[in-house]
Parts: structure tokens; C-alpha cells; sequence
């Protein structure tokens, strides 16, 4: 068992790349490369080896630098066995409940459709880290491009039950766009506000990752079980969380 030293790279408009080096065997991955060049760079400033590419889903902004990655490393590309036609280059396949070893780090894999059917997410435990890609975002979450709001609820709700202390490494910096349409669903809550005021003063500096017992309290996507975030969006307390997330997501597409 290990822990992970993670590396932020901020590439295109709003996207992050992760780097994750496992010390004991040197074992080094990267989590959605949207380009490669920026990673390769990284990796010789180190003196690391790529061993992993690891992908949450299909999309160009998260496997644009799989290939590149691949033939100037030899490095495998990991990913969903339910989207292994649309991962380039795919050499691992996995699928819920699923371990992977990056060295001796080891990383639980879910299953979190909604964003697209095959998406997932990678735990590492050992170093509180969750790599959700699309799914969760801070203040916020995906757009659903494949998957119904039902299976989007029940991949955020299942995200929702790691420890309070796992850092959310999502890929994008949205947050300070999320917190707009957050903060018109829950005027009063006081987790909110204070991250938005965080947010507000970082001055350039990502808000990624944030910690999980802040997302629980503060993001409206995951909170579509409270009486409050119904209330908002017309409907009565009570009413089928599913359906709640639904208006909540509807809203915010038109925000
Ligand atoms: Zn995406
Ligand atoms: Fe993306």
C-alpha cells in the first residue's frame, strides 16, 4: 500500500491533467490527457517513467494525448471495458468494484454513467483521492450526454458515500461558474457561502480538488435529497430524489 505524490496540470481552456507517481516502485500514471505534450514535459523535468494512462471516459478533452502518450512511452492505457471501443489505444479494461495497481497504490474503480454510458471514476484510498472526471464537479456535475438523470444520481450518490476526507480531483475548473447556479438554489446555506467566498479570493489559483465533506455540504447536485434543494426547484419536499436531480439538472443546462 502507498500513497500517490499527484501533480496539477492545467491545459486548454478549463481542463485538468493528473499526474500520479507511486515513489516505492516508481510507478507513474497519468489521468485524462487531453494533450501530451505538457505531460511529457512534466515527466522529463522529474525524471519519471510513464507506466499508466488512465482515462475516465471517452472524450477528446480527457484521451486527445492517449496515442502520443502511448508510442513515447510505452506506457498502457487503462479504461472502461463497457467503452473500450471508444478508448484509444486501450490495453487494460476494467469495470465496477475492480482494483487497479498503479505500483503498489491501489485504486477501486465505479462505474458512474450519465455523463456518458461508460464512464468511470479511480479511488486511491491510501492517498484520499477520487479522479471522477466528468461526473462530479465542485459546486457541480456533468452534463448528461448519455445516461438518464437517474443513473447520474445514483453514480453521484455512490461518489457521495467515500470518506468525508477524499480530495475530488475533477477534470475541469468550473467552479466558479457552478457556484453562480449554486448559489440561486441555496441562498442560505452557510457551507456554500463560505466556499464561494473561498473561491472568490483564490485569485487565478485552482479550486481543484476539493474535499468531499465540502461537496456534501455545499454542491446542489448532491444534495437533491434535501428539503431545501426541492423547495428551489418547485417541487415538494419529499419528492423522489431522482426527479429533484432531474429539474436541478435541467435548470442549470439552460442556467
Ligand atoms: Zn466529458
Ligand atoms: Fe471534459
Amino acid at each position: 500500500m502507498a500513497r500517490l505524490i499527484v501533480e496539477q496540470i492545467p491545459v486548454l481552456s478549463d481542463n485538468y491533467i493528473y499526474l500520479l507517481h507511486e515513489p516505492e516502485s516508481g510507478a507513474t500514471g497519468v489521468v485524462d490527457p487531453a494533450v501530451a505534450e505538457p505531460v511529457l514535459a512534466i515527466l522529463r523535468a522529474k525524471g519519471w517513467r510513464l507506466s499508466h494512462i488512465l482515462n475516465t471516459h471517452h472524450h477528446g478533452d480527457h484521451t486527445g494525448g492517449n496515442l502520443e502518450l502511448k508510442n513515447a512511452t510505452g506506457a498502457q492505457v487503462v479504461g472502461a471495458r463497457k467503452d473500450a471501443g471508444r478508448i484509444p489505444g486501450i490495453d487494460v479494461e476494467l469495470s465496477e468494484g475492480e482494483t487497479f495497481l498503479l505500483g503498489h497504490a491501489a485504486a477501486m474503480v465505479f462505474e458512474t454513467p450519465g455523463h456518458t454510458s461508460g464512464h468511470i471514476a479511480y479511488w486511491f484510498p491510501e492517498t484520499d483521492a477520487l479522479f471522477c472526471g466528468d461526473t462530479l464537479f465542485s459546486l457541480g456535475c456533468g452534463r448528461l450526454f448519455e445516461g438518464t438523470p437517474e443513473q447520474m444520481w445514483a453514480s453521484l450518490s455512490k461518489l457521495r458515500e467515500l470518506p468525508p476526507e477524499t480530495n475530488v480531483y475533477c477534470a475541469h475548473e468550473y467552479t466558479a461558474a457552478n457556484g453562480r447556479f449554486a448559489r440561486m438554489v441555496e441562498r442560505d446555506n452557510l457551507a456554500l457561502l463560505t466556499r464561494l467566498d473561498q473561491v472568490a479570493h483564490l485569485a487565478g489559483k485552482p479550486s481543484v480538488p476539493s474535499l468531499l465533506a465540502d461537496e456534501r455540504a455545499a454542491n446542489p447536485f448532491l444534495r437533491a435529497d434535501t428539503p431545501t434543494v426541492a423547495r428551489a426547484v418547485g417541487l415538494e419536499p419529499g419528492t423522489e430524489p431522482a426527479r429533484v436531480f432531474a429539474e436541478l439538472r435541467r435548470r442549470k443546462d439552460v442556467f
